[in-house]
């Protein structure tokens, strides 16, 4: 018989998993339980449109049967099975999904832990045998056939003799070391706790031969072998709360969301009423690897009386919310409602608009009993709050504005606006806040030493995306947002406001000769008593922040925008005096030499680049050298 090679990849993922140093080999039992499932999923899932498979549900059921003399476990179902191409299809490739575990790097290296990540199910067979052989038989062949295969060295395909629909996969198990015992995988009351364990949910009836001693003639006890259904076939979500402990919930989900980490959160919800659901979701702790791309698919897996309508229902969930894995069971919907028309269901908008609330509930909850976990999640999933206020305008600000962090000059760490203001002065009614790319380079910024001296919190934004938020909210309870670097914050009395425009006003020949050497390049120069001990500053006017434009500027698309800005001197610094000198002097030279020095150092601060670095590097020299 001809030997069959894998594909490329497929082939790294087996090697992978017969060298397996993964110490979880047992998870191989839930996988092809969970394979089996599906195939039946499937089967009774066709069967209600084609009138040709005639299937009973009660029929359906997957067995188990250790066999200690020949070291062999069997795990059959009697679901879709697999025409001779299917097999070859299925089995010689891994599922997509898999091979973006080879895409980044070599795989060795990595944890294997994230094995877990991927729906690499069937292979994992190859954790505890050298030998597997799968004989198939779908309902669109009149033939089974039968794979088989020890390894990474590839498979053969043959006619095989089963007559009925459904797959049977027989694992030949590896030798004991002194590491691993194989043995136990043929233990009948192992195999019961791991069905239990893994697979209790599974909604076919998951059989077995089990002995049980029994009283025969004359009181003598005597064994006998009884099928066992070993799995209770409740959807977790269906058993009484008190029923389920958290360790259940977590392999529930790290088995259903290929995820290798517990969630962060759990949240069960039932309703009754117009539209009734039962629904078990999860907050995961961490993004996954394709969370910010295009590939990402959002979507809660859904139900209706227990039987699984569709994988990925992304109608209940809004895209501020499409990191919640999670199951919706509800008896109002149809089970034959075709896929397409389901999309228009009001059921569905009815439940997802109920789910939104609790979703957001559940969140603020976190954020208050259990801050730590809430900054864990934030830090993975906190922009897409935030995008959700932006693409709707400020529309949804109402459902997110509570579950946003910020990090504040007070203490160095999270915030929500809400502890913000509460934490506000007697009759503040500004939210202030400062821009750049880290919070350390914010705390220098010149603007925010007085709006800190004065006794004010700021919230420093790092995220690009955070000041359109605020810009999109336009306010917080009423409370206005203000960027320490626009024109229009000051703390001054109407006296030093006073004194500060008839300085600027005396000034005005020095100024208007300053904006001529930069070329227009600022609206205007000033003097300000924004600054404390810094010389200079550059500040926004109008409706673009200098923040923004590096933002707006880095998007491939649309034309280059700029702020309006102002170059602000600092009246009480000795630089001040310093220009009033030269302007006295009439020292145009000079007057030009500073200028062009101080934009420089105003916009190095803001983080902007330098149009002429060597000019301004041969000035400063120049200087010094005097
Ligand atoms: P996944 O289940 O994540 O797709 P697997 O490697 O476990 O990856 O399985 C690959 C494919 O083989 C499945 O998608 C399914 O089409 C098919 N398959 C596996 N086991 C069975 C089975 N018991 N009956 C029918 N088809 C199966």
């Amino acid at each position: 018989m001809k030997k069959k090679q894998f594909k490329a990849e497929s082939k790294k993922l087996l090697d992978m998993m017969i060298n397996s140093i993964y110490t979880n080999k047992e998870i191989f039992l839930r996988e092809l339980i969970s394979n089996a499932s599906d195939a039946i999923d499937k089967l009774y899932y066709q069967s209600l449109t084609d009138k040709k498979l005639s299937v009973k549900k009660e029929d359906l059921e997957i067995w188990i049967k250790p066999d200690k003399e020949a070291r062999t476990l069997t795990i059959s179902d009697n679901g879709i099975g697999m025409t001779e191409e299917e097999l070859e299809e299925n089995l010689g490739t891994i599922a997509k999904s898999g091979s973006e575990l080879f895409k980044e790097g070599n795989p060795e290296e990595k944890d294997m832990s994230i094995i877990g990540q991927f729906g690499v199910g069937f292979y994992s067979s190859f954790m505890v045998s050298d030998k597997v052989v799968v004989e198939s038989k779908s309902p669109n062949s009149d033939k089974s056939y039968i794979w088989t295969s020890t390894g990474a060295d590839g498979y053969t395909m043959e006619e095989g003799t089963r007559k009925e629909n459904g797959t049977t996969i027989t694992l030949y198990l590896k030798k004991n070391t002194e590491e691993n015992s194989y043995d136990e995988f043929l233990e009948t009351y192992h195999l019961q706790e791991l069905v239990h364990k893994y697979s209790d949910y599974i909604r076919y009836p998951i059989k077995m031969m089990v002995t049980e001693a029994k009283k025969g003639k004359d009181d003598k006890s005597e064994e006998v072998e009884v099928e066992k259904t070993l799995n209770s076939q409740i959807p977790i979500w269906k058993k009484p709360k008190k029923d389920v402990k958290d360790e259940e919930y977590n392999d529930f989900y790290t088995d259903q969301f290929y995820d290798y980490e517990k969630p962060i959160h759990i949240i069960r919800s039932e309703v009754e009423g117009r539209s009734s659901y039962q629904a078990l979701l999860f907050i995961p702790s961490h993004a996954p690897f394709d969370y910010y791309s295009k590939d990402y698919e959002k979507g809660l897996k859904l139900y209706s009386k227990g039987v699984l309508i569709m994988d990925k229902c992304k109608d209940l969930l809004p895209d501020y919310f499409s990191f919640v894995k999670g199951i919706v069971d509800s008896e109002d919907i149809a089970l034959n409602i075709s896929r397409e028309t389901l999309q228009e269901d009001y059921q569905i908008a009815s439940i997802a608009k109920s789910l939104e609330s609790k979703i957001k509930k559940e969140l603020e909850v976190l954020m208050e009993k259990n801050r730590e976990d809430y900054e864990k999640f934030y830090k993975d999933f906190g922009t897409q709050l935030k995008y959700g206020i932006y693409v709707s305008y400020g529309m949804k600000k109402d459902v997110l504005q509570d579950l946003l962090l910020f990090y504040s000059s007070k203490d160095m760490k999270y915030t929500s606006l809400k502890e913000y203001v509460s934490r506000m002065k007697e009759g503040q009614d500004t939210i202030y806040y400062a821009c750049g790319e880290t919070v350390d380079k914010i705390d220098l910024l010149p603007q925010t030493e007085r709006v800190k001296e004065k006794g004010y919190e700021i919230l420093y934004l790092t995220d690009y995306v955070d000041e359109f938020v605020f810009k999109c909210m336009m306010n917080y309870e009423e409370k206005k947002f203000q960027n320490v670097a626009e024109g229009n914050v000051d703390f001054d009395t109407e006296e030093e406001k006073e004194a500060l425009k008839k300085a600027n006003e005396e000034a005005k020949d020095l100024f208007d000769a300053m904006k001529k050497v930069l070329d227009n390049e600022v609206t205007s120069v000033s003097y300000t008593h924004r600054l404390k001990n810094h010389p200079v500053c550059l500040t926004s006017k109008g409706p673009l922040s200098v923040e923004m434009e590096k933002v707006l500027n880095t998007m491939p698309t649309g034309e280059k925008v700029k702020a309006e800005t102002v170059m602000e001197i600092n009246e009480n610094h000795p630089i001040a005096k310093k220009l009033k000198d030269l302007q006295k002097k009439k020292d145009k030279k000079g007057i030009e030499t500073y200028t062009k020095i101080l934009y420089a150092q105003a916009r190095l601060i803001e983080g902007l680049p330098l149009e002429n670095p060597t000019e301004i590097s041969n000035l400063i020299c120049d200087a010094l050298a005097k």
